[in-house]
């Protein structure tokens, strides 16, 4: 089973606007062993394995071994930070190995011409043993995988690919992390409104129809993304820096338990609740004007009250990916 997810809004990454309430950038350039395959085509790191495509040979910078072998080694000190970010202040695991490939260009979804500024990330998803083993790959065209903010927005995306987010929490944190983590995506900072970006004929927020069937809401918009940004930004700013690690670890508790699935918004509010301590459904349904069913999520609630803490997922490992 494929789950194609993380799109980047078009004009990802124009203007930078310094956020006064960043989260503390406490990562740092790691020190990480990193394996170099065959001709600088591959490179294994502790976390990510990395692959150029044959054709990358063609594009500049990319014809030498030395060229490849500087820009491989670069992209992976940059992604093993990332990792450190993620992990540690945003508290997001992966839940199974990142593969990252690099051609010339990429094409997202079946239309369209490939592009050089293009990028996706793409979950997968096979049964083994009675469980479910999970793996993801990014494609990166080449100019989007010189871009900090595509790398940064995307690898979130190969993160959080498997956890079953709905489209406003997945890349409302995508952006959250393109903005906090590398200071960009200004054009997200300067458009913070709750302010409903549309709503049904009643009344509740089309953000929560995004990327379904008969949504009136473009699969890429900046509007879009912006708002989803908002959301995020917003429930981080009211309920702390602890908040989105909280929730994570909740998740994986979830999943520990109820094996892998897409979280309802219902489902969302109740774990965001429990992260927060304290009530979030008036957030949800006063100010940002969600449709939700309140008795599922108090239900749901209270079972996550139930819970004695468990173990988190189980992962296989890098070995499991070959080049
Ligand atoms: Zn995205």
């Amino acid at each position: 089973m494929l789950l194609a997810s993380g799109c980047l809004p078009p004009t990802a990454g124009t203007a930078r606007v310094r956020s006064r309430r960043a989260i503390k950038q406490t990562y740092t350039v790691p020190r990480v062993s990193i394996e170099v395959g065959p001709e600088a085509m591959s490179f294994r790191s502790p976390h990510f394995l990395l692959q150029f495509e044959d054709e990358i040979v063609t594009v500049r910078d990319f014809e030498t071994l030395d060229g490849r072998e500087s820009r491989g080694r670069g992209a992976l000190l940059y992604f093993e930070s990332q990792y450190e970010f993620l992990t540690q202040v945003l508290g997001v695991e992966p839940l199974g190995p990142i593969r990252v490939v690099v051609a010339p260009r990429v094409r997202v979804g079946s239309e369209g011409r490939a592009s050089e500024h293009d990028a996706y990330a793409q979950t997968h998803f096979q049964r083994l043993n009675g469980g479910v083993a999970v793996s993801t790959t990014l494609y990166f065209g080449i100019q989007a995988f010189s871009s900090p903010g595509v790398r940064a927005h995307e690898m979130f995306h190969a993160f959080a690919g498997p956890y079953g987010l709905p489209p406003w929490l997945d890349e409302g944190l995508a952006v959250l992390v393109e903005a906090e983590l590398i200071g960009g995506a200004g054009w997200a900072k300067t458009n913070k409104d709750l302010t409903p970006i549309g709503q049904d004929p009643e009344g509740y927020n089309l953000i929560q129809t995004w990327r379904q069937a008969g949504s009136s809401l473009p699969f890429r918009d900046i509007a879009t993304y912006s708002y989803a940004y908002s959301i995020v930004s917003a429930l981080r700013e009211q309920n702390g820096d602890q908040f989105f690690p909280d929730f994570f670890r909740l998740l994986r508790q979830e999943i520990a338990r109820r094996g892998l699935h897409s979280y309802t918004d219902e489902e969302i509010v109740a774990l965001m609740s429990a992260a927060a301590g304290r009530d979030l459904l008036p957030f949800f349904r006063d100010v940002l004007r969600f449709r939700l069913d309140a008795e599922r999520v108090r239900a749901y609630l209270e079972e996550l009250r139930g819970q004695a803490h468990q173990e988190v997922a189980p992962r296989i490992p890098m070995s499991g990916l070959r080049p």
